[in-house]
């Protein structure tokens, strides 16, 4: 079984979302964005850094986040807003 969480950094250690998110971009759902978050993969019995496709994923999947800086770039130069 391969499953996606989302990880973010405290003072008191990681914590991990705790679901089994299909895929990448899902689990971006939960990041927070603080920059202290980031993404593991669960595969295979144990938890891994995501491949090089799989970061490729997570980056385009970033442009599109609600909170991405290109997005609110790109509303900030709305004529109508
Ligand atoms: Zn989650």
């Amino acid at each position: 079984m391969l499953y996606y969480v989302a990880c973010w950094t405290q003072n008191d250690g990681v914590y991990c979302c705790g679901h089994t998110h299909p895929g990448v971009r899902e689990a971006m759902n939960c990041l927070v964005p603080d920059g202290g978050s980031f993404i593991r993969a669960y595969d295979a019995g144990a938890f891994r850094s995501l491949t090089n496709r799989e970061f490729i994923d997570f980056l385009e999947a970033l442009q599109e986040m609600p909170w991405s800086w290109r997005i609110r770039l790109k509303d900030a130069k709305s004529p109508h807003r």
